[in-house]
């Protein structure tokens, strides 16, 4: 498949380029004491690498691809207020780490770029969207976390990168102890090709085609393994505990439920890790934002896994920022995810 902007494999070798680049940046800054977190006091946290990251995928892109639609999370508004000239000072210089020659105004003005619409007449067919730092909670814990970047065409996404900093490419490892791996991994997915994998900390390197893990002797005998939300705010865990019973008492062996942040959840269920992904968000009006689910999404799907929300109904991304017609995520292979929508359905 072709695009006037170039194939989707030499998209995803920019968006690949992109997200390891920005998890340079965002690494530097975990390791900080205090990891950059800002407080806005609006109950949504943010830190320094946030801005930074979000600048620096923009940047890489635009470098490589030229001009582009991009709809992102943050915005430059918070670092502009002159009361907040210390933290645009640190954001600026924690870009700088892997953007050397970059001056405060083209950083800003960097990070604006991801103010498309989606909305009106000039709504465009096709965009970028970027979560920087989706987990930021999971980021200021020093747990997991990732560099979320995608591109929707026509309301479906067709390349998706995750870089996931802390995360072990061994998928054999049990979670959530794989919390600080040493390098990280960035999986890449296009919507015509395999999902490919590269370490976090080489942007550019050989990139090794995703297999996923045959059921281990061990996870058999544990059973079916979940992952859900570390925050129990953000996902209704009891619906999860609920549903495993529910399960068990079919006679289904059931492991445990592995809590971990972000789109890496979309990552161990595609890689096999996991064999259910359930996000089932407490309010049921809450809409989540398309740049939270995209890449994981593609990275899922194509590794053969059944994917819908929490209610069986299919993601749609092309309804504007929001995923404004889907509550939650189910995602596993398809004897299970169909067990578990039938277990959720009669709770
Ligand atoms: P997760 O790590 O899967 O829990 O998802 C992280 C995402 O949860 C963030 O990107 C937020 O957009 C989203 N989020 C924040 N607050 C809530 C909430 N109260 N309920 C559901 N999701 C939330
Ligand atoms: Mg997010």
């Amino acid at each position: 498949m072709t695009s006037p902007s170039g194939s989707l494999s030499e998209l995803a070798e920019a968006a690949s380029f992109a997200v390891c680049a920005a998890a340079a940046v965002t690494r530097a800054v975990q390791r900080h004491d205090q990891r950059g977190k800002i407080d806005k006091h609006d109950g949504s946290p943010v830190t320094i690498a946030d801005f930074a990251a979000q600048a620096v995928v923009v940047r890489e892109l635009v470098k490589r691809l030229g001009p582009i639609r991009v709809v992102a999370e943050e915005s430059s508004a918070y670092l502009r207020n002159p009361a907040h000239a210390g933290e645009r000072k640190a954001a600026l210089a924690a870009a700088q780490l892997v953007w050397p020659g970059a001056t405060d105004e083209e950083f800003l003005a960097t990070i604006d770029h991801g103010a498309s619409v989606l909305e009106g007449d000039d709504r465009p067919r096709e965009f970028w969207t970027i979560d920087p730092i989706d987990g930021t909670k999971g980021f200021i814990r020093g747990n997991q976390y990732c560099v979320c970047l995608a591109l929707v065409r026509d309301g479906v996404p067709v390349v998706g990168a995750l870089a996931c900093p802390n995360l072990s490419p061994d998928a054999e490892q049990p979670l959530p102890q794989a919390e600080n791996d040493a390098h990280g991994l960035t999986f890449v997915a296009t919507a015509d090709g395999p999902v490919l994998t590269v370490p976090a900390d080489e942007p550019g390197g050989t990139h090794r085609v995703l297999e996923r893990v045959t059921r281990r002797q061990s996870a058999d005998a544990a059973g079916m393994i979940f992952c859900e939300s570390w925050e129990s705010s953000h996902s209704d865990q009891t619906a999860t505990r609920s549903v495993m019973a529910a399960l068990r008492d079919r006679g289904v062996k059931i492991g445990h439920s592995a809590r971990i942040d972000s789109q890496c959840k979309y990552a161990v269920v595609a890689r096999g890790q996991v064999d259910v992904f359930l996000r089932r968000p407490k309010n049921p009006d809450r809409r989540d934002w398309i740049w939270d689910h995209a890449p994981g999404w593609l990275i899922a799907s194509r590794m053969g896994l059944t994917l819908s929300d929490a209610h069986g109904r299919r993601t749609e991304f092309g309804l504007g920022r929001t995923l404004a017609a889907n509550h939650g995520v189910l995602a596993a292979a398809r004897e299970h995810h169909d067990m578990v929508l039938s277990e959720l359905r009669s709770l």
